[in-house]
This record gives structure tokens, sequence and C-alpha cells, in this order.
């Protein structure tokens, strides 16, 4: 007998509609508050938000997405598992322990924090060693289950990180040796699984929800064979919960059949975007027999309208394979914004186009009500959502007819320099007429509060256009003169005028939208409002011109322009989902040729093109990171080509693991690259050296991410290893990323020691008795 169709989701904004959670917790970390104020704020915020959907029609609402800080942190605590330097601070105070492992204290360090799958959500690294032992700790899910049941908003479903996730996510403690594996850890962790199972079901859960997104990646039999194992002895249990176990962001793949034969309840699939491919695999595999399948149709990652009709087409063709089928997100909805209905500044036009949590809360809930009681009982919903589709596709936002014409227009050539880099190599020498081993940095100088203070009294009207750019003018001459004195050799403006490396350039760019309120979490208390990119890319004006020939007309030395690439433009936005991302890259692409034509003819001699996200939009399923990586490069190809043979086009990335795109940092064919290298110790160097990457390298000496500044010493011999890897006449001197998130006071002795450092290597490897490395 089919069951009846219901609404449910995964989870929800945690701050709050003001992001209250971010005000109270940093008033508790400032000492401005207490505990007791902290709690109470939280346990308000999931109040409301538990009311709020089960008055939006929402039939079982998640428990336990809430979080502090981060759901993976939440995750270890309830396992117990708890860095050895950390676990005193939680025996003594677990909220202060709590945050000590997210933020780190004077005598320990925090968790790692790295980005979850491909969202900019960062979660807490779980650190696991041979010794680890785990030990179940139910209070906080047990305690908000009984909150939630306490008013009555039907069915409660705690949620919380799946044992094989958690073990994939997790990495060796410090101290461990690297090859260790967290999965040899399963025998132990399980037991407290169970222990934890069994605590929800008394507290009144008739189900739980186990995140496994590792399991859209592509997986080894032997993580197949432990998921196997895992939900064979999750679902013996005599006492416990029926199991939903979730995945999301993509495809199950390998991992479907293994969890279609299990004996859990219930699966959580995404079918949106290449999750899609769930639909045949499902029906491939004989659907679901005797389980229940939560069905991800609205896309919990955009910020786009449903096609109301099409979900309801998917969700016909999936009642047919499992026993009961409840419509869903495809994931937690932690990464949309709160409420599009909040953006009153937005053309009406563009507000019936965009969907946010409420919105999409909304959306679920038609839905599961037209396939229970009947299309004809939303028809009016479905009419408004196919105007609004159709109003959205012939929209002038959304299409320009010029930027069609241009983007229709461009050939490979545009997309090809001239000359090769080995022809251009000589020419750009000649021009720019640099040392051996230049110097140079990232892009940005310290963001001081006065310059954050001077952008937020220019917003609110406190001060003038004139004065701000006063302000910036006085920055950009203190910064040149600053790297003058240092004897770097490539100057930066210092980027003291941008807010964001994203935002800048979309608040500057048509086909770009602006929320007021659309934060969406990072990390922590940390929130971003990431632009929307929702129609088609022209540029307006110039957008960096102006400050970077102020810059240049300042010294006689090389300033670099600065420009944020095609990939990291779409990377942090929420963008369109009406056209392939490519072809949406490619206008951005043309965007950006256009700047780059205007740095140069204004005198730009080298031109810097970040793309940092490069590696972060890394498809996760393998077969789908070719096509990817074809139109990422192309669309950087196609920004950087335009310019003559002697102009240098430089590109910057930061991350530790460069191993998968290597070929792709090749076909980007910039003249020099500069990398993040300090923390791994020049491994990058000795990968590209490996490939025979022909360009100039600048792996980044000094390694930004911690105010400690290095001694000469150290930048010399990171110098020294560099040269190893790659010959000094294509070696950079560089930090590991931009200096904005650094103090003056470590940035003036940290460039002066990369400076002196260089200056000492130039000497030695000039030494005509010298056959160091390099030379
Ligand atoms: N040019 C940018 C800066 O220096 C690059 C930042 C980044 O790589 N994330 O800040
Ligand atoms: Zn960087």
């Amino acid at each position: 007998m089919p069951q009846p169709l219901r609404a449910t989701l995964h989870g929800y904004p945690r701050q709050g509609p003001r992001r209250e959670l971010k005000k109270a917790t940093e008033a508790y970390w400032a000492g401005r508050s207490g505990a007791d104020e902290l709690r109470a704020v939280a346990a308000n915020l999931r109040r409301d938000v538990w009311r709020e959907l089960a008055a939006a029609g929402i039939d079982e609402v998640p428990v336990g997405d809430f979080s502090l800080y981060d759901h993976v942190l939440d995750t270890a605590v309830t396992l117990g598992a708890i860095p050895g330097r950390h676990r005193r601070a939680c025996a003594d105070d677990p909220l202060d322990g709590y945050f000590a492992m997210a933020r780190g204290t004077a005598e320990a360090a925090p968790l790692e924090m790295t980005k979850w799958f491909d969202t900019n959500y960062h979660y807490l690294v779980p650190e696991l060693g041979p010794g680890s032992v785990f030990a179940a700790d139910s209070s906080r899910l047990v305690e908000e289950v009984r909150e939630a049941l306490s008013l009555g908003v039907g069915e409660v479903r705690p949620v919380l990180v799946g044992p094989v996730t958690f073990l994939l996510l997790a990495k060796p403690a410090p101290g461990i040796d690297n090859g260790f594996d967290p999965l040899t850890l399963v025998d132990r962790l399980l037991p407290v699984y169970a222990e934890i199972l069994a605590d929800l079901r008394a507290a009144g859960a008739s189900w739980v929800q186990l995140d496994e997104p590792a399991l859209v990646q592509d997986q080894p039999p032997a993580v197949l064979n432990a998921v196997a194992r895992v939900y064979r002895d999750l679902g013996a249990l005599a006492d416990r919960p029926r199991l939903l176990v979730a995945s999301y962001f993509d495809r199950l793949g390998d991992a479907l059949p293994v969890l279609a034969q299990s004996p859990v309840e219930g699966l959580a699939l995404d079918f949106t975007g290449p999750a899609a491919a769930n639909l045949d695999a499902l029906a491939a595999v004989g659907g679901l027999p005797g389980k229940r399948l939560v069905a991800g149709v609205v896309d919990g990652r955009n910020v786009w309208i449903n096609d109301l009709s099409r979900s309801l087409a998917t969700l016909a063709t999936l009642l047919g394979l499992a026993d009961r089928v409840d419509v869903a997100p495809s994931c937690s909805l932690l990464h949309v914004p709160l409420d599009a209905g909040d953006e009153q500044d937005l053309a009406p036009e563009v507000s019936g186009w965009l969907a946010f949590a409420r919105q999409k809360t909304d959306e679920v809930v038609a839905l599961a009500r037209a396939l229970r009681e009947g299309t004809d009982t939303i028809e009016a919903r479905l009419d408004a959502n196919r105007a609004a589709l159709r109003a959205r596709t012939a929209s002038a936002l959304a299409r320009d007819p010029a930027v069609r014409a241009r983007t229709a227009a461009v050939t490979a050539a545009d997309a090809h320099r001239d000359l090769p880099y080995a022809a251009r190599a000589p020419l750009q020498q000649a021009a720019l007429g640099l040392p051996k081993l230049p110097t140079t940095t990232i892009g940005s100088f310290p963001q001081t509060d006065e310059l954050r203070s001077a952008r937020a009294a220019l917003r609110t009207g406190r001060i003038d256009a004139e004065t701000y750019d006063a302000r910036i003018a006085a920055e950009i001459r203190e910064v040149i003169s600053f790297q003058e004195k240092a004897g770097l050799d490539v100057l930066v403006h210092g980027e003291p005028e941008r807010n964001d490396m994203v935002q800048y350039f979309a608040e500057r760019l048509d086909g770009y939208l602006a929320t007021r309120h659309g934060w969406v979490q990072s990390y922590g208390t940390r929130y971003v409002r990431p632009p929307i990119l929702a129609g088609d890319v022209s540029r307006p004006a110039p957008m960096t011109v102006p400050w970077t020939s102020y810059a240049q007309s300042l010294t006689d030395r090389p300033v670099k322009g600065m420009l944020t690439g095609p990939v990291t433009m779409l990377a942090w936005s929420f963008v369109r989902d009406d056209q392939p991302r490519g072809e949406t890259a490619r206008q951005v692409a043309l965007a950006l040729r256009d700047e780059v034509a205007d740095l140069e003819a204004a005198g730009s001699s080298v031109i810097q093109v970040d793309e940092p996200a490069l590696r972060e939009t890394l498809p996760l399923r393998a077969v789908d990171r070719a096509a990817y990586l074809a139109w990422a490069t192309d669309s950087f190809r196609l920004a950087t080509s335009g310019v003559r043979a002697s102009t240098q086009i430089h590109t910057h990335m930061c991350y530790a693991e460069f191993g998968e795109i290597i070929a792709a940092i090749d076909d980007l064919d910039a003249d020099v690259i500069s990398l993040e290298a300090a923390r791994s110790h020049m491994r990058i160097a000795e990968e590209l050296a490996e490939v025979g990457y022909p360009r100039e390298v600048g792996p980044g000496v000094y390694d930004i991410h911690s105010p400690r500044v290095p001694a000469e010493r150290e930048v010399s011999d990171l110098v020294d290893r560099a040269l190893r890897a790659v010959p000094a006449h294509r070696l950079w001197i560089n930090p590991d990323c931009g200096l904005k998130t650094r103090g003056w006071e470590e940035v003036r002795p940290a460039l002066e020691r990369m400076t002196a450092a260089a200056r000492r290597v130039r000497q030695e490897l000039s030494r005509p008795s010298s056959d160091g490395p390099g030379a």
C-alpha cells in the first residue's frame, strides 16, 4: 500500500532572519553576554524555524541541523571524537571547549577548516588516529528532539553526519602518519552510533537521518564495502529508529545499489543537475521496494524558482519506484539565503524568479500537495509558476542580444595568444627588464579598520564619494611607496577599494544582482552575501582602470593590473540555471577581456587574473571533470588572450592540492602563475617540474595564513627548495596569497625579509663559482 506523500527538509538556515545567531555568538565570545543568553537565543531560533516550517506545511521537520558553529563539529562532539589537546577544556566547559575546537585558544590550535564538498560552506575537519576512542554524547540531539516535540510541530527527524562520511572527512591527527586510514576505525565507531540511535528513539524520534554526501564522490571498493557493512550492522540493531540515509550534491553512482540492498528504511536522493542521473539509476536497480524515498527535486543550492511542472513529472515517475515518496529540497537549505521576500530593492520582475529557503519550502509543500491531492489543487500556482519561468526567459535582463551576438562570434583563435610562451618570454623580459627571481605580491594589502569604516561611511552617506576616493588614493600612495622602499620589483596597488574580489566586479557588471539580506553561512559566524548572476553579462564601463593607472603614475616600476577570473566570478556567486555554466563563463570572460584591453591601453604591462576557485568547483564525479576544465580554461584564455605578446599575464591560485588540475594549469597558458606553497614545503613546484611545466612560477615563500613573520632564512630556504624544481630564469618570489587579512605590522617585516632573501639568493646565483641549484 503506498503511503501518503509528505513534505520534508534536510536542514534550514540557522542564523535567524537578521543574523541573530551571529550577533549572540560574537557577543558571547567578546564577553558581552553569558552562556545562558546565547543558549536562549539559539533555542528561540530553533523554535521559530520549527514553527515556521510546520506552519508552512512541512510534515516532518529536521532536528539537529541547527548548529552553534558547524554541523560536522557537532557530530564529532556527539561521537566523542575530541582531539586530545581539547579534551580538558571540553570536560571543564562543553560550550567553551566546543568554541575552542572551532577557533583555537592560546594553548590549543583549532581543528582545520575546509570546504564542504563543492559548496562555499566550510566545516571543521575531524582528527582521528589509531588510538582514537569514541563515546556517545546524545545530549544535544536528545534535548533538541524534546524541544521540537514539545512544540507539537509534527514528526521530527534528527540529523547527523553518517559514519562513512564522518570517517572519510576526517584526517590523521597531528603527529599521526599521513598513511593512517580513518576508515579502519569503523568497528569502534558503530557501537557509538548504535547507542545514539537508541537514545534518539527513546527520546521519541521514529526516523533518524544519516547524511552520507561523501558517497556522491567516486569511491573505491573498500569504501563501498564499508557502506554495506555499516548499514547492515546498523540495520540489524534491535533498538533503533528507522534510518534515512541522505546523499546530495550529486548522484550516488555505485553506492546506490549498495544502499538499495541494505536494510535501511529510506534513502534521500538528489534529482537536480547532474544528480538527475539518480532517476535512471534508481530504475535500473529496480527501485526501492519497501523503502521510503525522499526525493530532492527542488535545488537546495541555487536561488531560482523551481519548474514545478517538471518536478511533478519527475515525482510521478518516482512514485512507481518506491514504497513511499516524500518531497524535499536536494540538500539542506543552509546554502541559500533565508527569504527572497526580504529583497525590497530588487525589481519586482526579478523577485518573481527567486526562491530562497522560505520560497523553496513553499515549493516543496506545493509539490507534495499536488501529488497527494491532485495537480488541480495547485492549478493557479502552476500557472503562476509557468508564467514566471516564461517571463524570465523572455526578459531583457536575462537575454541581451548584443551579448549573445558577441559570444556566438567567438572563435578558437580568440582564446589563444598569437605567440607561444617561448616566443613571448623574451619580449616580456625586454619590455619589463626585471632582475632574476623577480619579487611581487598577490594583490591585496591589509584591509585596515580605517578602510572598512570608510567604506561603511560611504554606504551610509556619512562621507561623500570624493572623501572616500581621497582615502583610497592615500592608501594606494602608501602601498606603492612601501613596496618601492622594500625593493619589490612588480608592484600592486593593494586593492584597498575592494570589499571582496568577486563582489567588487559583480557590482560593476550588468547581469549581476546584489541582495540586501541574502546572507549565507561561510563558516562559524562568517556569512557572505553572494551576488546573483541573473542575466547576460556585460561591462558598462572600465572597472579597475582609474585606480590601476593612478598607482602606475606614482612609480617607474610595473604595477600589476588585478582582476578576478571568470571561473571564480561564477564560483562565488549564485549562477543562472537556464543555460550551461560554460556559456555564462564565456560572457564574463568577454567582459574581462575588455577590461584587460583597457588596462593594457592605459599602460599596464603586467595583468593578473586570479582564479582561486578553479580547483574547488571541480565536479565531484571524475567523469564530469574534463568538460568542466575545458570551459574553465577556455574562459580564462578568452579573458586574457587579447593582449600583445609583450604584455605579461599572471594568474594566482591558493590551495595545497593541485594534482587533479595540473594539466588545466598548463592549459591556462598564463605567463606567470603564483601558487600557495609555503605550508606544503614547495610540493607544487616539484609537481609542476615533474610534468614539465614550461612557464614562470611563483610558489609562495611566505605563509600569509598565520600572523607569524618568517625569518629571512626560512624564506631563502624555501627559495632554494623552489630552485631545485624551477630554474632561476622562470622563478618568481612572492607570498602564498593576498595580504588583506594581515596587519601592516606583520606585512612590513615579512615582505622586507622576502626581498632581502631574494637579493641574497640572487647574489649566490651570480657568484662565478656558483654551481648552486638551478644555476
Ligand atoms: N588578488 C587577490 C588578493 O590578493 C587574490 C585573493 C585570493 O587568491 N583569494 O587578495
Ligand atoms: Zn590566494
